[in-house]
């Protein structure tokens, strides 16, 4: 039996930003990063909030949120007596946000404080996710959490806070889209449900997401990108995610390399070990999961004759995408030499084996598997 439950409300669409007018009389904590600050981006915040409101804010937010940070917001969020939490930014704001609401909870015993999320990067989906990732930047290490009381209450989708996301920022996150759309379709857990959202983000990514790079002021791409991130963050929710992040969140600290990019070297191959795919096959030589990609591919309008085929079709409509975004399809492309890749493939792979995400890819790998996609 399965329970699928949507917490959040999501208001969404161009004007959204004015649902905050309606908070009157709070204690608002605000967990942003210094860009918004400095661009002057989180005056349209406070343009809309209410004057019976209070404010902190709280903008010591950077990429991959480090165990540091959310323990100095959780003290900030103590000392401020916050009864509101508005996370308004990418997917580390939210995250960390997340973390510093259930660690306050726990450690200050305080009361449920309501949280309101507003990305503003079309990526994570992780305004309306139970999952929150945070790193520690000594170990090199990324933990996912995991929590329903993380999930916000409120979540809202304004396309005007995304125009300003440079153009490989945009490439990256919504790479990250597309391999939670991806990884929700195939997950072992993937109903009805998880599939019709899946299925809808993966069309709207190969639709606008070329716009959105090519064109950051494409408000109508925008909106959609914004749109497929929340629901690929809605199917992911109910199915959780499969290898490629689980790889991706250690191979990412470990090399430092941004979370969406990470994932989108990392898709192809991960697509073609799930469907064990190997060029040299005979065409009657396919799994469930290459039946998985091919409905994926059809639904594209891409060639199907048969599931092989499908997968084929898959994987090259992704390296061209890559392509179209100007994206590294390579570790070597990002940097890393093959010493260093020798020097930690087995490590990232044994910590893949047990990342929370991998326990619901369809096919079960082994350390040879991950380095062998790694060395790929
Ligand atoms: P991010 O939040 O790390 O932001 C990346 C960069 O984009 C930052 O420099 C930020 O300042 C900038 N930025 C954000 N919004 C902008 C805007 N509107 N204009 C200009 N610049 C802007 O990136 P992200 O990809 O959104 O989030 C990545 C983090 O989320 C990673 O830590 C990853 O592990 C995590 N993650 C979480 C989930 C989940 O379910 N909770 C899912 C996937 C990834």
């Amino acid at each position: 039996m399965d329970k699928i439950s949507f917490k959040t409300d999501i208001y969404m669409g161009k004007g959204a930003l004015n649902r905050l007018a309606e908070w009157r009389n709070k204690r608002i904590f605000i967990v942003t990063d210094p860009f918004m600050v400095k661009s002057g981006m989180i005056n349209l915040l406070f343009e809309r909030l209410h004057e019976s409101n209070e404010q902190y804010i709280f903008s010591n937010i950077v990429p991959d949120p480090p165990v540091e940070v959310v323990t100095e917001g959780v003290e900030a969020l103590g000392t401020f007596q916050a009864d509101l939490i508005i996370a308004i930014g990418g997917g580390s704001a939210i995250d960390a946000a997340k973390a510093m609401k259930i660690f306050a909870k726990k450690i200050l015993d305080q009361r449920d404080i309501s949280f309101v999320a507003i990305p503003t990067t079309s990526g994570t989906g992780s305004e309306v996710t139970s999952f929150s990732v945070i790193s520690d930047k000594k170990k090199n290490i990324k933990y996912p959490l995991v929590s329903d009381d993380m999930l916000p209450q409120e979540a809202i989708l304004d396309p005007d806070l995304v125009k300003s996301v440079p153009d490989f920022i945009t490439a990256d996150t919504g790479m990250d889209v597309l391999t939670h759309a991806l990884e929700a379709y195939v997950s072992t857990k993937a109903n009805d449900i998880s599939d019709a959202l899946a299925e809808k983000a993966i069309k709207l990514v190969f639709a606008y997401l070329p716009r959105a790079y090519k064109d950051g002021g494409d408000l109508e791409a925008r909106e959609k990108m914004h749109n497929a991130s929340c629901m690929a963050g809605m199917a992911f929710n109910i199915t959780s995610l499969g290898l490629n992040h689980g790889i991706a969140h250690v191979a990412g600290a470990k090399f430092k390399i941004a979370h969406g990019r990470m994932n989108s070297l990392l898709l192809p191959h991960v697509i073609e070990f799930n469907a064990d795919y190997k060029p040299g096959y005979g065409k009657e030589e396919s799994n469930a999961t290459a039946a998985r990609y091919a409905e994926i591919a059809k639904n594209l309008g891409l060639p199907t004759s048969n599931a092989r085929s499908g997968v084929r079709s898959l994987v090259q409509a992704i390296k061209q995408l890559q392509k179209q975004l100007h994206m590294p399809q390579t570790l070597r492309d990002c940097g890393v030499d093959q010493n260093t890749l020798e020097e930690m493939r087995e490590a990232i792979a044994e910590g893949a084996l047990h990342d929370g995400c991998t326990a619901t890819n369809p096919r079960v790998p082994t350390k040879a598997d991950v380095i062998e996609i790694l060395n790929k």
